[in-house]
Order: structure tokens, then sequence, then C-alpha cells
């Protein structure tokens, strides 16, 4: 179910009437109408529109956007995300950033690296915050012998190596949700359900034959042991969404690692059905380490007219959601996710079948979580502003 606008502001209005300013003041919680107020920073979006509509709908909501860069076979080509960014980032310089990435095509071929490191330079001259590697290292690219290729390769450590040195966060999503290795009545939230019954092809328990889920964990670890300085982002709560107390663990043990909550709220909501202090008191102790991200992705439309951008352009394509749209689906979960992290309201959420009980964590927390750490974290975004 999704919240309408006028239901928010309903809902609002009819918590005012008992409340003096004063109680307002003192309040340790944010309310639902502080949402247009507060600044706030959605650290993981892929927007591949340089149409300014959506953007313009974020600024109007306090949102800046960290739009990230994938190498993925369904997203435009990287060199088309790229131009895309640079468009945005001209005319929201305030409000838009971007990560860049790199195709891992050829990799064990003689110079790879050092073309990959002057594209990254080359893009972060031109503005890119951070490096985005995909989980088809680990999960799609093999090497000669047909064994599959983790981020701990050899080939990939003159990169990181770069990264490292030159303190550019890297983005890494590996491996996939715990849910991934398991069939698909046996997940716990209905986002993975639809998207691995949508993409067999990335359902592990379907292929016995691939690595593991701890194997994916095991090598992405290892990459971190190699890279003890890294500024390292692990993107979907680090792959590490279905305990609280692992990514506790995580994070105790690489203090250069941050995560962001990207399509993992629902699992989070899912903890917290059950273990509501815990995840409470979870977020409330790592909140210098957490990120607010929606992963929300919008379809791209001609306005660059590229090739590529011309075969899929929106009008031409009956499932592609017009701009405005998007707006309204970004606004509707950042609305659900507010009253969540914010109140103690119960809510429903897509990803589950019980509704879920606010969390209404300390103002000082979710400013941390909805953009201080952003901030911190990537200190060359957003006009290096401080709101
Ligand atoms: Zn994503």
């Amino acid at each position: 179910m999704k919240y309408s606008l006028n239901y928010v502001l309903i809902m609002v209005l009819m918590g005012l009437p008992g409340l003096s300013p004063e109680a307002v003041a003192m309040d340790p919680h944010y309310r639902m109408e502080d949402f247009y107020n507060v600044p706030k920073v959605d650290t993981h979006m892929h927007l591949h529109s340089t149409r300014p509509d959506f953007m313009q709908a974020a600024v109007r909501a306090r949102f800046k956007v960290l739009s990230i860069n994938v190498d993925y076979a369904d997203f435009p080509p990287i060199d088309d995300q790229q131009r895309t960014a640079e468009i945005l980032l001209g005319e929201f310089p305030q409000a838009f950033a971007y990560a860049a990435t790199f195709s891992v095509k050829g990799y064990d071929q003689p110079g790879w690296s050092d073309a990959v490191i002057a594209r990254i330079d080359a893009a972060v001259k031109k503005g890119a915050v951070a490096v985005k590697v995909w989980k088809n290292v680990g999960m799609e690219l093999r090497d000669r012998n047909g064994a599959m290729v983790m981020i701990d390769d050899p080939h990939f450590r003159p990169i990181f190596d770069y990264l490292e040195k030159n303190q550019i966060p890297l983005l890494g999503h590996q491996g996939e949700p715990k849910n991934c290795w398991l069939p698909l009545d046996k997940m716990t939230v209905s986002n993975d359900r639809d998207y691995f019954a949508a993409h067999p092809q990335y359902h592990m328990y379907l292929h016995p034959d691939m690595p593991s889920y701890e194997d994916q964990m095991r090598a992405r670890n290892s990459m971190l042991d190699q890279h003890p300085k890294l500024q390292f982002v692990g993107l979907h709560m680090a792959s590490l969404e279905w305990s609280v107390d692992e990514l506790a663990r995580f994070l105790d043990r690489y203090p250069n690692a941050n995560i962001d909550l990207a399509a993992r709220i629902g699992q989070l909501q899912y903890q917290s059905n059950r273990h509501y202090e815990k995840v409470r008191r979870f977020l409330i102790k790592y909140q210098d380490r957490i990120m607010y991200a929606t992963d929300l992705e919008q379809d791209p439309d001609s306005a660059t007219g590229n090739d590529y951008q011309k075969l899929t352009a929106c009008d031409q394509n009956p499932t592609c959601k017009a701009d405005g749209e998007f707006a309204k689906e970004a606004l509707q979960t950042w609305l659900r996710d507010w009253r969540y992290f914010n109140t103690t309201a119960t809510i429903t959420v897509p990803e589950l079948a019980r509704p879920v009980k606010g969390l209404a964590l300390p103002k000082s927390v979710v400013d941390k979580i909805y953009s201080q750490n952003a901030q911190r974290i990537f200190p060359g975004a957003w006009g290096k502003s401080s709101q």
C-alpha cells in the first residue's frame, strides 16, 4: 500500500491540535510534517534521464541525490550513464552527485587496470565522487578456465590501491541478500521474491555450482583486508541485511567501511518486527556509519539523443514510467521510510505482509543517517555545501 500526500497531510493535521509549540520543540523525534524541512540525501539512486522534473521534485522535498552508475547490461551503456550524470551535475550542482563505474571487460588483458584508472581519473575530474563495483564481479565474470572471478582477484588490486591512495570511496555491491540462496517461498521479503522470480540467472538457489553466500562475503572481506584505508561503502547493508548482529561485527572489523540501506529497509523491518529494541539500538550505536538510500531506478528517455536511449525511449516502451510518475514513486517511498524511521506509527509496507511499527529514532540520529554521514563520506559532493 502506498500513502498519498493527502493522506499524510490529514494524518499530520489530526496529530497537531493537542500539542503546544513547547511540546513540539521538546519532541526528540521528527514528525511527518518535518519531512519537507529537514535536509536529506538519498545516496543510492539510478537516474537515467536528463529531464529536470525529477531533480526539481527532489529539491522541493529537500532531498539531495547520489546517482550510481553501474556496469549492468540492462542499464544504458556506461558512457551514456556518465554523460547523463555530467548533464545533471551541471544543472543541479547543489543537489546532484554521482558515482562513476568501469567495465570489467578484458579485465585479464595487459594494460586493463591502467586504462580503468585513467577513466576513473577523468570521471573524478568531471565531478564523480565515488566508484561503484557491481555484483557481476563474483556472479557473472568468469576467467579463461570458466571459474568465477571474485572481488579479491589480483587483477582488480591496482584499481582498489588507486582508490585507497586517493581517498576515492568504493561503493561495493558484492553477493546478494541471503534470500538469494533460498527457495522463493523461504525468502523473508517480497521484493527479493519478486526480483529473483524475474531474474532466475541471479537466483543462486537455482545455481548450486556458483559461489556460496559465504564465498561472496569472504572475498569481499579479503579485498578489504588488503586495503585497510579504503573508504568503502557496503551497498545494500553490505549484503548482511539479514542480521544486524552480523552487520555490527562487519562494521567493527572494518572501521573505514560504511553501509547504505538501499532496497533493504524491508529486511530491517522484518527484523524490527521480531526484535524491535535490538534494531533500534543497532541504528543508534552505528549512527555514524549508515546512510539512507532507496535504489530507485529511473527509466531512460530520449533526451540525450543517443542511439540506446532512442531505442528505449519512454514513449515507445509501454512499461516505462513518465518522469512525473517516477517523482511520485520516489516521494511515496521517501515518505513511507520517513514515517518508519521517525514515528511510532504502525505502517503497511510493500515488502512484508505484517504491518511494521516505526522506530522513532532521535532527531540527531536521523540527521546523521539522512544527510550528515553522506556529506562526510562524499566530501566533494553537492557543491561541498553543509546543508
Ligand atoms: Zn542500485
